[in-house]
């Protein structure tokens, strides 16, 4: 049994990418590993946010993974910043990464050309990151695929680490692996860049079927199919990529094949998904609607995960700390 670690940051609504993308790998996971799951808040002061409804967006974002299935009894969900190793590890390990590496990353770029002055928490994202699993030796990573450049400094601060504090020997950090779905990247309703929270271009996991439906028809599909006559290439269009997150494989077939053949518009290979997400979803927006209205039980639940989660941080806080020679507070 691996420990797992994984994160998803109260920054907007749960959407499909999130959870074709890493939510539904860890439902599954939950049942074979030790796992434990976080909503990242830390993390999402690194955008512009409204502070005020910050707690709710973290009590919803609980609430959205518990209706997809995360269960308290098999996993441990909890909040970021009710840990507060995770800040300490975080600046330990700034200390040992390069900064060009973080420079370099492609979520860097993209997210500091949407704001006018950059934070420094939004380049140290993923040290952020590297604390959240390093803090558990989590050795398993499941994300979607925007986060394997991260996973891949992940490696490499554990090993700087390694080199300069446990050359000689005793505690060492494991190198995680990531673990992608095959549904690792799902675009936005615009075809163009990665379905996001924080781009607006989502189907909310908890929404209505009307609303899902009004989303998903005027949804980007493959270029070439000009008009109903025209053929197209299900390998290219996300409205495909989303069938196979949702719908059943001999469905998979005939859309494939309908779309090759110009046999359907793209109008009814949207309603046929449509209704295969409606399937999905609606036991999901339902006991998201159940939990919406026992705040008090989720906030438990949380608490509880906190509780697990710090015992395991503060005993590789402990071994860090001796590791990289700070003086042991004597007993007053
Ligand atoms: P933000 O825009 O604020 O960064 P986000 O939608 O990218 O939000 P995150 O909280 O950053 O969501 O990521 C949560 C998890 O969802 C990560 O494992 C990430 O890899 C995965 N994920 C996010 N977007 C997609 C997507 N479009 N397709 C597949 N997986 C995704
Ligand atoms: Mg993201």
């Amino acid at each position: 049994m691996a420990r797992v670690f994984s994160g998803i940051q109260p920054s907007g609504e749960l959407h499909i990418g999130n959870y074709l993308g890493a939510v539904q790998n860890w439902v599954q996971l939950q049942r074979q590993h030790e796992c434990l799951f976080s909503v990242v808040d830390l993390h999402a002061i690194t955008q512009p946010y409204d502070a005020a409804s910050l707690p709710q967006r973290t009590l919803d974002m609980a609430i959205g993974l518990l209706a997809s299935g995360l269960d308290p009894e098999r996993c441990t969900l909890f909040v970021q910043s009710h840990v507060a190793e995770h800040s300490e590890l975080n600046w330990l390990l700034n200390t040992v990464t390069p900064l060009g590496e973080l420079e370099r990353q492609t979520q860097f770029k993209d997210k500091s050309q949407r704001q006018e002055s950059v934070p420094a928490g939004l380049l140290n994202y993923p040290v952020l990151q590297a604390a959240d699993v390093l803090l558990y030796l989590a050795t398993l990573v499941p994300v979607g695929e925007d986060q394997l450049q991260h996973l891949e400094l992940m490696r490499e601060i554990a090993r700087r680490w390694n080199a300069r504090f446990a050359q000689s020997g005793g505690f060492a950090f494991p190198e995680p692996q990531a673990l992608l779905t095959a549904s690792k990247r799902i675009l936005g309703l615009d075809g163009q860049a990665k379905m996001s929270k924080s781009l607006g271009n989502t189907i909310g996991l908890l929404e209505s079927p009307e609303a899902i439906w009004q989303k998903l028809r005027p949804a980007a599909t493959d270029p070439a199919r000009v008009t109903r006559k025209d053929p197209g290439n299900p390998d290219i269009c996300n409205i495909f990529t989303i069938h196979q997150g949702f719908s059943p494989p001999e469905v998979q077939r005939t859309v494939a094949h309908n779309c090759r053949t110009a046999g359907w518009g793209c109008l009814d290979c949207k309603r046929v998904l449509a209704d295969n997400m409606i399937a999905t979803l609606t036991p999901i927006r339902e006991r998201a609607t159940a939990l919406q209205g026992e705040p008090r039980t989720v906030g438990r639940i949380l608490a509880a995960g906190a509780d697990k989660a710090r015992a395991l941080a503060r005993g590789t806080m402990s071994l860090v700390r001796r590791q990289m020679g700070f003086l042991d507070r004597a007993e007053a």
